[in-house]
């Protein structure tokens, strides 16, 4: 099989979202598959779909059209707020999508009417971790504003936690949601049905003991794909960490000194190279590198060192593991690693 490719197990990532469904909804709460780390793959969105996840989320248009046209059957939301310029295929294609700014809700309004359409949007709130969100104190602004604009409906209200600066998900913030919600629909004597409370680091406050007060909804990517939460990267009991891997190949495998020969100044990249001898070693080069993958998000499933890596290129200390030419390595990703495989346009991907 040709080289490098991303192996993607459906049966473990299905497993792993059928898992997460069954524990958030024992608390009440709805998971919206987020597909973006994976370029909206139809097969891994299709899988998580037949696991029971009814709702898919992504930040870009074009992953949604993708999934929508390959006839993957869920809700639809796009998750980043739509830029001025996209709101016309925002009202298209999109079922539900995420907003923070008038200007933009304004113009889905006017869309959605020339179509002869509702969209329906959830507002955003700023709850403290400083990327998107309406300010606590605008909202109810925001709110009225928006029901004045024919074509809208508000159906709930989000947040976005962990994601910039690591705020972490705690009853105290979460409760502060759900009471905005309640004062919310009191102002303008709306229901809001749709509480999305946040994203993979949710995962502790979802099952530490209290109550999930408005919270109904929370928004996957990396618990189902890697099985991991998010504030500290635990292991999620029950869930595969090895749902989607990465192998590349060996195209040169050569004992060489561990220390350069003749004087050093930037690599490629424009850092300075620090290094360790270690006398001669087994220096084994994977034709893998920065355009394929964040080489720093990988790890070697075998007992191999990764030195350095550079466009196209990774070099492993393959001294413990000798490795020929011809030989792959499989390495286990984290987030920025699938992140930049699924984009590469070098990387396929083979399902199993
Ligand atoms: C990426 C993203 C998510 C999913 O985050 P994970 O950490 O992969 O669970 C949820 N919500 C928003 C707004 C996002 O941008």
């Amino acid at each position: 099989m040709n080289t490098p490719y991303l192996e993607i197990d459906l049966s473990k990532l299905h497993s792993n979202a059928k898992q997460l469904t069954a524990m958030f909804g024992s608390r009440g709460i709805d998971i919206t598959g987020v597909t973006k780390s994976v370029l909206g793959d139809p097969e891994i969105a299709a899988a998580l779909v037949s696991a029971g996840i009814t709702s898919l989320g992504d930040s870009r248009i074009e992953n949604i059209i993708r999934m929508k046209e390959a006839g993957v059957q869920a809700a639809f939301t796009l998750i980043r707020t739509p830029a001025l310029s996209a709101a016309c295929d925002v009202v298209t294609y999109v079922d539900v999508s995420f907003n923070t700014e008038l200007s933009v809700i304004a113009e889905l309004s006017e869309f959605a009417v020339r179509q002869k359409k509702v969209h329906d949007i959830v507002l955003m709130v700023e709850m403290g971790d400083l990327r998107e969100g309406i300010l606590r104190e605008d909202i109810n602004k925001i709110i009225g504003e928006a029901l004045l604009m024919k074509g809208i409906r508000i159906i709930g209200l989000g947040t976005n936690l962990a994601c910039f600066n690591g705020v972490k998900p705690t009853r105290r913030n979460m409760d502060d949601l759900s009471r905005l919600t309640e004062s919310c629909e009191r102002n303008h004597g709306i229901k809001l049905h749709l509480i999305s409370g946040g994203n993979s680091a949710n995962f502790d406050w979802a099952f530490a003991d209290d109550s999930k007060g408005r919270i109904n909804n929370v928004r996957l990517g990396e618990a189902i794909f890697l099985g991991r939460e998010t504030l500290s990267r635990r292991h999620i009991k029950g869930l595969h960490l090895d749902a989607v891997s990465l192998i590349g190949e060996i195209i040169e495998s050569k004992v060489k000194p561990s220390l350069p020969e003749g004087e050093t100044g930037q690599d490629a990249f424009g850092n300075t190279p620090v290094f360790e001898d270690k006398g001669e070693m087994l220096r084994s080069i994977v034709a893998l590198g920065k355009q394929d993958v964040c080489v720093s998000g990988l790890t070697p499933m075998i007992d191999v060192d990764i030195l350095g890596s550079s466009s196209d290129h990774i070099v492993l200390d393959a001294t413990r593991t000798p490795l020929k030419v011809g030989d792959q390595v499989r390495f286990s990703l984290d987030y920025a690693a699938l992140l930049s495989s699924m984009t590469s346009p070098f990387v396929r991907s083979v399902y199993i």
